[in-house]
């Protein structure tokens, strides 16, 4: 089974990601894992995000085993990857890794923001995560807070505002749900609600799949 769940900045896919891919014991990747790595090992070499034959040169070569590194969960890699995702070069250099994490038996988890789109069109369950702009920032702050890192929350707003604009405005891939993804709005859900919800969706489209 294939699972594709897309969605927002912060909108909290990752988690249930994770939570999902636990319940059904299948691998997960976190595909923005992969453009926060591009925009790590470029900036770290010196390079310019902007320059997409550098970015493209570098996702070609990209070591999946760096990918543990955590300093590309910080906002600086976030925002580093947001710009080189827009490059087409990058997305293709990122294309057959993910395709073939997706076809290995018995299937995965891969949260991002064009899985059920581009990557695995033929995911057997999509859901597009999603809540407010506000509540989103409310989660990042939260959790900073909670890592003991200081808390803008202007600057965090304007962070996710920025991002969602970037992901969603860009020519190629851009952040939209598939049109057979369910959209999950976890707005005024906590994580265990939302988890709940995640469940139900994807035990439902099971089920379908089970009686076609
Ligand atoms: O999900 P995460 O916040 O780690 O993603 C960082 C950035 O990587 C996103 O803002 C987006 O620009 C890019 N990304 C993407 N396609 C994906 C996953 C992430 O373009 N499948």
């Amino acid at each position: 089974m294939i699972v594709a769940i897309d969605g927002p900045a912060a909108s909290g896919k990752g988690t249930l990601a994770r939570r999902l891919a636990a319940h059904y014991g299948l691998p997960h990747l976190d595909s923005g894992l992969l453009y926060r790595a591009v925009a790590h090992r470029l900036s770290s070499l010196g390079g310019d995000l902007a320059d997409a034959d550098a970015a493209a040169t570098v996702a070609r070569a990209l070591d999946v085993a760096t990918l543990n590194d955590p300093a590309l969960r910080g906002r600086h890699a976030g925002e580093g990857a947001s710009v080189v995702s827009a490059h087409p070069g990058v997305r293709a250099a990122l294309l057959d890794f993910q395709r073939d994490f997706a076809a290995m038996p018995p299937g995965a988890v891969i949260d991002g923001r064009d899985i059920g789109t581009v990557i695995c069109p033929q995911a057997h369950v999509k859901i597009f995560v999603t809540a407010s702009a506000e509540e989103r920032a409310r989660r990042r702050a939260a959790e900073l807070a909670g890592r003991g890192e200081p808390v803008d929350r202007e600057a965090i707003l304007a962070d996710i505002r920025r991002r969602d604009e970037r992901d969603m405005s860009r020519a190629v891939a851009p952040l939209k749900a598939a049109e057979d993804a369910v959209t999950l709005d976890t707005t005024t859900l906590d994580a265990d609600a939302a988890f709940k919800a995640a469940l139900a969706i994807v035990e439902a489209r099971a089920g379908e799949r089970r009686r076609a």
